[in-house]
């Protein structure tokens, strides 16, 4: 599941590379780094990669989020629309810009309801940020279209899918921009970082002089050159040793994605003997990245006594109803409101209440995440361990 698993001999090449020039930073330096510049290529492999003209990196996904939610112009008395099944950093983000987030229910793609989406739009929608939560691609086609006819952006969250296509078209290429991760459990990793993608070149540049404090890149895009700012911002730079492990990682992700399609194709194998077991609905099952392997079971019951055998096998599945990370009704702290703005912000502001988190607004999402259950597939896995995991699987299909 998480590049870190193929660290090698690629990954040192490319970090001594920057070693050697002694040039830790992304912008200026021109005669020190020699030609060197790691993040800059790294944007335009992956920017190649994902097919799109241009590609922003940044410190982390989460970043990614903000900066493309800013370069929207997306602020204080905006809402954005998210989904349900997501980890925090989505709605963070929202909250970051100053917006407020808005959730709609997943079905069995466990990404957006297109249906609840358009149910969920009002005038103050000013974003719409589906996720490809587990490497699998969100309703994204009519996403889009829906968004399109309401003159709203798409922001895709495509931190979990990094790789992975719809009919061959890379996630995070069909709405304005994509935001991707690098954090230390995603497919590819940077240690940390972050990437944005878009076709847009004036949305871009937008974002290139965000991350950077409003500097502008245009004149000399590996320096800064123009004196003057458009706009106040901030510091999301993404360093050297970052870009130059994230070129190493990407050459590889092909690879990782392969080995990961064979392991998950085993393991539904085995877990198809399971009396009443389907599967998620993956849209395009040669197109996405595999790193989870996710099936359901007819009711949350069964979902439990399934799990049972297979943590009594030390074979246990993640059961996401239970997850406090990735699951509306489990984030305590947004439903709570707690903050560490003494006025409240951004749940309170002026001393008025301006949102509130129900956790019974979502019954949809909570009959499908009750009755799921996840393996995260490792690119590298032993004969061993995937033997012993089958073997937990045809347990449970003859026990629970
Ligand atoms: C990991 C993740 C992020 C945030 O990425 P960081 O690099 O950890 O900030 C955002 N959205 C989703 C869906 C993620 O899984």
């Amino acid at each position: 599941m998480p590049g870190f698993e193929v660290f090698g001999e690629e990954e040192k090449k490319e970090i001594l590379e920057v070693l050697e020039t002694g040039v830790l930073f992304r912008y200026e330096f021109p005669e020190q780094r020699r030609g060197v510049y790691k993040v800059r290529s790294f944007e335009e492999n992956f920017a190649r990669y994902c097919g799109v003209g241009y590609a922003q990196a940044v410190t982390s996904g989460t970043a990614a989020l903000k900066v493309a939610l800013a370069a929207l112009g997306v602020g204080p008395g905006d809402e954005v629309i998210t989904q349900s099944f997501t980890f925090v950093a989505t709605w963070e983000a929202i909250f970051d810009v100053g917006a407020v987030p808005v959730f709609v229910e997943v079905d069995e793609t466990l990404n957006m309801d297109p249906k609840d989406l358009e149910k969920k739009i009002t005038e103050k929608t000013k974003a719409i940020i589906p996720v490809h939560m587990m490497g699998g691609p969100a309703r994204i086609e009519e996403i889009v279209a829906i968004a399109t006819r309401y003159g709203i952006p798409v922001v895709e969250d495509t931190a979990q899918a990094a790789g992975a296509k719809l009919h061959g078209k890379a996630l995070g290429s069909f709405g304005t921009c994509g935001t991707f991760s690098f954090d230390a459990v995603k497919t590819m990793t940077t240690g940390e970082g972050g990437m944005v993608i878009t076709n847009d070149e004036g949305l871009w540049r937008t974002m290139s002089e965000y991350q950077d404090h409003g500097h502008d890149h245009v004149q000399n895009p590996g320096g800064r050159g123009g004196e003057g700012r458009r706009f106040i911002g901030f510091n999301y730079r993404m360093m050297e040793l970052q870009g130059a492990i994230g070129l190493a990682q990407l050459a590889k992700l092909d690879g990782m994605i392969a080995a990961q399609k064979r392991h998950k194709s085993r393991l539904k194998e085995a877990a198809a003997k399971i009396p009443g077991v389907t599967f998620r609905n993956v849209l395009d099952e040669a197109g996405e990245n595999a790193t989870f392997f996710a099936f359901f079971l007819p009711d949350g019951d069964r979902a439990q006594a399934v799990n049972q055998v297979l943590r009594a096998e030390g074979c246990g599945a993640i059961a996401f109803a239970e997850n406090t990370w990735h699951y509306y009704p489990k984030w305590e702290h947004l439903l709570g409101g707690a903050t560490l703005a003494k006025s409240g912000w951004p749940f309170v502001s002026h001393n008025k209440q301006r949102v509130i988190y129900d956790p019974k607004v979502l019954p949809a999402s909570a009959a499908i995440m009750e009755r799921l259950l996840v393996f995260q597939v490792p690119i590298t896995l032993s004969e061993e361990r995937l033997g012993q995991i089958c073997a937990a699987l045809a347990k449970a299909a003859v026990k629970a």
